[in-house]
């Protein structure tokens, strides 16, 4: 689930709330199973494989990229692996945690957040997402750097890449690396914050470890956090006016990707250009990451189910029981079938050669 610092969720200790929520999400998760043993779940890949010789690879995902994705609640194997539903990391967070509660007594709250850590953040695991936030940190470089003159002046890049690089990942162990947050081990949250220090960092939840084994969703995860970094409130606060900011927000305003209340102020409660520019970043960089991957494809299916997984916890809002802000964020809608879908490299990667009315991609264009 693609959270940022501005969502306020209630802070609560992992000891006084673990089994009530465990609870919670159990009731929920059962709910959940119970709905998709009555649904039909009709693979959109199937609808293109009846037809011999299709016109466009996949129609539904190329046409509607939104209902692919999102309107089944089926779970999608792309060649690194799957994104189960936000609720299913969660319970198996909070299991571990009452686990190691039941088995050791006697142990302090300090030694049980320890063993969860040891658990579920393991070197394996954090190795992992180090160096995918490495690779997604030096592509969104490469991007900002191959931009022309008549998007960036040499001010506004080199003032970019410095916000960007001085982001930081920050992962337990130790557990109390989150002492100011420590629920956030059993959530399946990514956020990107500056501190009241100035310092930039991107905390990864335990549940996200656990329900997002596919690559292709980290990738896009830590891309759309990183982008924060260098979003324009970011910059804003840097001192910076990036002008070529502006023409991408009236393009995803024209196409009403995104919308402005009677209330709007730039970053304001209400802005939601910060999280579509997050987005619209993370769709390049993802779109980068099939590429890199290409020899891992061989078939469609596979290339369906890896551009499905790297959005499909955006899907997911609205399903879990923390409150979802919907006044942020642009709808999942806008979201993955506004940005998402209609990035032309992944439409190219999706084979769908079959243009689109309004294919015309936002952009940063230029002077
Ligand atoms: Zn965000």
């Amino acid at each position: 689930m693609l959270f940022c610092e501005n969502e306020s969720v209630v802070k609560r200790t992992i000891s006084i709330s673990a089994f009530f929520l465990a609870m919670l999400a159990i009731v929920l998760y059962a709910s959940l199973h119970k709905e998709e043993k009555v649904a039909p779940v009709v693979a959109p890949s199937v609808v293109a494989e009846i037809s011999p010789k299709p016109i466009d690879s996949s129609p539904t995902v190329c046409g509607n990229f939104f209902k692919a994705a999102c309107e089944n609640k089926k779970v999608f194997r792309d060649p690194t692996g799957v994104v189960d539903p936000d609720v299913k990391g969660e319970i198996e967070a909070l299991r571990l945690y009452e686990t190691i509660m039941h088995k050791h007594r006697d142990w302090t709250s300090q030694k049980v957040e320890a063993d969860l850590v040891r658990q579920i953040y393991t070197k394996k695991r954090v190795e992992q997402l180090r160096s995918t936030f490495d690779w997604v940190k030096t592509e969104i470089h490469k991007f900002i750097e191959r931009q022309p003159a008549e998007t960036f002046s040499e001010t506004e890049r080199t003032k970019m890449l410095r916000e960007l690089d001085r982001t930081v990942l920050e992962l337990p162990p130790p557990a109390n690396i989150y002492f100011d947050e420590l629920d956030l081990l059993t959530k399946n949250d990514v956020y990107f914050e500056q501190t009241p220090t100035g310092k930039k960092r991107m905390r990864v939840g335990g549940a996200y470890l656990l329900a997002a084994k596919s690559w292709f969703n980290q990738v896009f995860t830590f891309a759309h956090e990183l982008s924060h970094s260098i979003d324009p409130c970011e910059m804003k606060f840097a001192g910076v006016h990036v002008h070529a900011y502006d023409r991408l927000e009236s393009c995803l305003l024209n196409k009403k990707v995104i919308h402005k209340t009677s209330n709007w102020s730039a970053c304001g409660d209400t802005d939601q250009f910060p999280e579509a520019f997050a987005d619209w970043i993370a769709a390049s960089i993802t779109a980068e990451s099939f590429v890199r991957e290409i020899d891992q494809f061989h078939s469609k299916q596979d290339r369906e189910s890896a551009a499905i997984n790297a959005v499909k916890d955006i899907c997911d809002e609205g399903s879990s029981w923390v409150e979802i802000d919907t006044v942020l964020h642009p709808p999942p809608r806008a979201r993955v079938e506004g940005i998402f879908g209609s990035n032309q490299e992944v439409r190219r990667f999706l084979d769908c050669r079959v243009p689109r009315k309004s294919a015309e991609p936002c952009s940063f264009g230029r002077k």
